[in-house]
C-alpha cells in the first residue's frame, strides 16, 4: 500500500510556481496577483481564505483579501466584482463560497470575468473543461488529476467510481476522468445519494474518488483488493480529547481500507493541500491564458 502524499506533492508544485515567479521577476515582469473576496465571517471560510492568501506569499504572488460584511446587498457585491474584472493589476480572483442566503450564488459566479475565474466555476470555463479545451480547471479536481499523474497511476480502461455529484468536485472530476487524456480514459460511474446498492458499484471499482462528506462512509467490505482511493471528504468531527475540540475526517475508514488499497490519500494531507496549490497554478496561468 502506498500513501498518496498530497502535502509533499503540493510543496513540490509550490516550489515549481515559485521558480516561475523568480523568472518573471528576473525578466522585470509583474508577479501574479490573486484577490479573494470573503463575505461574512464564517469560521471555516475564514480559515480557507486565510491559507490561500498565506500561500500566495509563499510563492511570491501578490494577494489582496477583500472582506465584506454579511449584510452586503447582491447589487453591491456585483459592483465589487465588476471593479475586480476591470482592475488590470489583478490577474485572478475568487469569491469564497458559501455566500449568505440572500445572494444568488449563480448570479455572482456568472459575473466573474472568465479570464480571471481562477476557481474555474464560470459556465464558460466549466464548458471548456468538458470539451477538453484549454481553460481553468477548478482546483480540487485539478489537484486530483495532478496526484494521479505524479504517482503514475494507470487510469486508462479502469473502472472509476465517483461518489458525489457537486458542481465543484464530483461532476467535474467524473468528466475529467472520462476524457481522452492521461489521466483519463476511465469508464466512469457517478454515484450519489439516490443510487441504490452503492456498494455494488464500489466493489467493482479500480479507482474510487469520494466527495460526499460523510465520515468513514467507505468501509473495507465495500472495496476490492488493490483499489486506488482518493478521499476528498473533509468533515469536522467533535473530539473533546483534541486541543481544537474536533478532528478532521475523510469519507473513508482509512485504517481498514488502507489494508486493501494499492494507493490511498490520507485526510488530512491528501487532496486538501493540493486544492490550494492548484489555485496558485491557475493564478500563474491567468497571466498568459486567454479564455
Ligand atoms: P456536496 O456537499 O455539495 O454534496 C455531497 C454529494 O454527496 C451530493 O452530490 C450527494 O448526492 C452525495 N451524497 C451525500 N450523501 C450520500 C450518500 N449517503 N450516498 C451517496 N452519495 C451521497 O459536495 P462537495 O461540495 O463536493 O463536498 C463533499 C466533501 O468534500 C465535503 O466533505 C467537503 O468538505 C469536501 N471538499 C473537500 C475539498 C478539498 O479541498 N479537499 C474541496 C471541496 C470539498
Amino acid at each position: 500500500m502506498k500513501i498518496i502524499d498530497g502535502k509533499k506533492i503540493s510543496k513540490i508544485i509550490k516550489q515549481e510556481i515559485k521558480n516561475e515567479v523568480d523568472k518573471i521577476i528576473k525578466n522585470g515582469g509583474r508577479v501574479p496577483h490573486l484577490a479573494a473576496v470573503l463575505v461574512g465571517s464564517d469560521g471555516a471560510s475564514l480559515t480557507y481564505v486565510g491559507s490561500k492568501v498565506r500561500s500566495c506569499k509563499e510563492v511570491g504572488f501578490e494577494s489582496t483579501l477583500i472582506k465584506l460584511t454579511e449584510a452586503i446587498t447582491e447589487e453591491s457585491l456585483l459592483a465589487k466584482i465588476e471593479e475586480l474584472n476591470k482592475d488590470d493589476k489583478i490577474d485572478g480572483f475568487i469569491v469564497q463560497l458559501p455566500l449568505p442566503k440572500h445572494i444568488d450564488e449563480n448570479k455572482i459566479l456568472m459575473a466573474v470575468d472568465p479570464n480571471k475565474d481562477v476557481d474555474g466555476f464560470h459556465p464558460t470555463n466549466f464548458g471548456k473543461m468538458a470539451l477538453n479545451m484549454e481553460t481553468f480547471i477548478s482546483a480540487t479536481p485539478y489537484g486530483i488529476i495532478e496526484l494521479l499523474k505524479r504517482y503514475k497511476i494507470e487510469t486508462s480502461g479502469k473502472n472509476t467510481v465517483v461518489i458525489g455529484r457537486s458542481n465543484i468536485v464530483g461532476r467535474p472530476i467524473s468528466i475529467l476522468m472520462s476524457r481522452k487524456e492521461n489521466p483519463g480514459n476511465s469508464t466512469v460511474t457517478l454515484v450519489h445519494s439516490r443510487t441504490k446498492n452503492l456498494e455494488n458499484f464500489t466493489k467493482k471499482a479500480d479507482i474510487i474518488i469520494s466527495a460526499l462528506g460523510v465520515p468513514d462512509f467507505i468501509k473495507s467490505n465495500m472495496v476490492k483488493n488493490e483499489v486506488v482511493i482518493i478521499d476528498v471528504g473533509i468533515t469536522r468531527v467533535k473530539d473533546e480529547s483534541h486541543p481544537k475540540g474536533y478532528v478532521i475526517k475523510g469519507d473513508v475508514d482509512f485504517d481498514s481500507v488502507k489494508l486493501k488499497a494499492s494507493h490511498i490519500t490520507p485526510v488530512p494531507g491528501g487532496v486538501g493541500p493540493m486544492t490550494i496549490a492548484m489555485l496558485l497554478k491557475n493564478t500563474l496561468l491567468s497571466k498568459s491564458l486567454k479564455i
